[in-house]
Parts: C-alpha cells; structure tokens; sequence
C-alpha cells in the first residue's frame, strides 16, 4: 500500500510519520569506476553521517569494472567498517546498470543513490531522512546552481531537459540528477521494470510516488575526472528520449505529407505552366536539389527508426543488465 493510500484509509493520517531507529535499515548505493581517489574520503564523511541517524546501515558499493586499486581500498575498509558491502561486475557495464545492480541488492526500507566523488553532498542524507519520515516516498536533490559544470554541459543539458519533458509522458523535474533517497516500496517498482535500456532520471520520474525536492549547490568534483563526455552523453540523451517517447518515430508521418502537399502544389504549378508556356527544358538545379534533399530526409527518418530498432534488439535479446562477478558481504555469498 502506498503511503497516500494509506493517509487515506487509516485514522491517524494526521502523523504519517515513519519511525527511525535501530530496527530500520538504510542503504545508500554507490557506483564507483576507477574511483580510488575519491572511495576512502567518501567513507570517512558518510559513515558518520549514517552513524548518527541511529539507524542500522549499509554502503552498497557497485564496482562498475575498476581498473585502478577501487576494489582492493573498498576491501580493506571492510575490515573497519563492515557495513561496507561490494558488487562486484565483471566488466565496465555504465552508470545505469551499475545502479540497477545497487537497487537489486539494497536491502534498505530506504535506499540512497549517491556519486562517490562528493558532488552530491552528504550532508543532504540527513534531510533526505527527515523527508522520508514525513512520509514522502522521494526525496530527490535539485541542484539550485550548476557553475561546476562547464558552460557547454550546462546549455546542453538545459536543452536536453526542455526536449524531453516536450516529448515524454513522465516529465523529468529541472536539475535533478540520480542523487535521491526512496522508500522500500519505489525500490522495488524500479527493480520490477523489466527495461534494459536504463534511463534512470526518466524511469525515476515514471514510477511516480510522493516525491519532494530538496535544493543543494552542486560542488565541484573531489577528485579525479568526469567519466561523461561528450560523445557519451549524446548517447544518454538518445537512450533518454527513445526509451521515453515515440514522437521523433511519428514525426516522420508529418513531415512526408507536408512534403507531399508541397510537392502537390508545385505538381500543379509546373503542369500549368507547361499547358500555358510550352514545354521548357532546364531545371537540372532545382531537381538536383529536390533529389538530394528528399535524399536527406529519407535517411534521416530510417536513421531514427534504426535508433529505435536498434534498441528494441537489445530488449528482445533479455540479456541481464549486469553481471556480478563477486559479491562481498551479502548474505547470498
Ligand atoms: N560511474 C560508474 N560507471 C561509469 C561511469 C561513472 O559507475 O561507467 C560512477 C562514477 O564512479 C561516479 C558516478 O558514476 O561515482 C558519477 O560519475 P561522474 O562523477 O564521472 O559523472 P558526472 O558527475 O560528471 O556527471
Ligand atoms: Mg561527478
């Protein structure tokens, strides 16, 4: 039952609220690739943190394929701290399957996503809490200011996020990353979509929920490099809008019979003409341009319905999102 349901039915809707203390689990779920920069300060500042909420805890580590000495840090901390828990992935499968992988195996009643390189500040964890006691079943960070992003990250993005919520049904809130606190209940919304293209922002904002926002200035990076550039974020952006939106498939439909309607207007213009005036030779120009245009067009629609095939091929085959190599303090290991 979700939680507005349930303010709905019971009595005592007036005080929704949840309870914190030693018998509730948080989970806060880490994807690191080549992080062993950043992995060791981000411990040391959120297990305090966690720490103090009297709650029991778990860092859920997904190593998305680390080359570097990511792991060997993470297992020599658990020595200290055993609520460090690792998934190891075979390979570097991406940001999103790495996420995927720490939603399936947080065991939290509710479970953080969060950078490792301290861009998404864990001084918020506490508030995201205090949100979640209200009652909301998402807390998600809203950045109010994005200067630690380059000039041409922030004018893309903005554009992306405008393109988007344009076309799509389950509209992405402005500046809002992956960093989010959610309930049990969404968590396991999210681990029963069966996709395996994952947009995480868009997928987030489809399950729904009670969400709120909670605004924080984003840092600049602890340590070391964004892994994102720009070849691979214009992948992200099409994997975003082909996972959430027909329109750029349907559009096509549009622009071919506009065409035709022009064609059909010219069509008569040019008979007309060759009724009153005769019949007139050249026009090598205007038909070189005519061919090389619809020429254009014509590949741009199969280019897009290619985007689309192509990732339904990768639906059909149901490959897992992930593999886990090795597991390190999970009671399934
Ligand atoms: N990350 C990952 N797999 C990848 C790329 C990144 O698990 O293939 C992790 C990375 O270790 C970090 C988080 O995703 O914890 C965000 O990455 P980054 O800071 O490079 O992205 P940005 O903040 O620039 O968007
Ligand atoms: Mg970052």
């Amino acid at each position: 039952m979700t939680t507005t349901q349930e303010a709905a039915t019971t009595a005592v809707s007036a005080d929704m609220v949840r309870m914190v203390d030693a018998g509730t689990l948080i989970s806060i779920v880490v994807p690191v690739f080549n992080e062993e920069e950043s992995v060791l300060a981000f411990i040391k500042v959120v297990g305090p943190i966690l720490e103090g909420t009297g709650a029991n805890w778990e860092l859920v580590f997904v190593d998305d394929g680390s080359s570097d000495r990511t792991v060997d840090i993470l297992l020599a901390q658990r020595t200290t701290v055993p609520q460090i828990k690792i998934v190891k992935l075979s390979r570097n499968f991406g940001k999103e399957a790495a996420l995927a992988a720490g939603l399936d195996f947080a065991s939290g009643d509710m479970v953080a996503v969060m950078d490792v390189d301290m861009q998404d500040p864990p001084e918020l964890l506490a508030q995201m809490i205090a949100r979640w006691r209200e009652g909301y079943d998402i807390a998600y960070g809203r950045r109010v200011q994005r200067d630690s992003d380059g000039f041409l990250k922030r004018l893309t993005a903005g554009r992306f996020y405008k393109l988007f919520n344009s076309i799509s049904d389950a509209p992405i809130p402005d500046n809002v990353g992956d960093f989010r606190l959610m309930d049990r209940s969404v968590v396991d919304a999210l681990n029963k979509l069966p996709e395996r293209v994952r947009f995480m922002k868009g997928l987030f904002a489809w399950v729904g929920f009670k969400s709120i926002a909670v605004d924080y200035e984003r840092p600049a990076r602890l340590a070391g490099q964004t892994k994102f550039r720009y070849w691979r974020l214009w992948n992200f952006a099409l994997d975003g809008i082909t996972s959430f939106s027909t329109v750029p498939l349907r559009i096509w439909t549009y622009v071919g019979l506009l065409i035709a309607l022009v064609s059909f207007v010219y069509g008569s213009y040019i008979i007309m003409r060759t009724v009153i005036f005769g019949v007139d030779v050249p026009g090598y120009a205007s038909l070189l341009v005519l061919i090389l245009f619809l020429g254009g067009v014509q590949l741009m629609g199969l280019g897009i319905i290619g985007e689309y095939l192509g990732r339904v091929f990768y639906e059909v085959k149901q490959r897992p999102l992930y593999l886990a190599e090795k597991l390190y303090g999970f009671e399934r290991d």
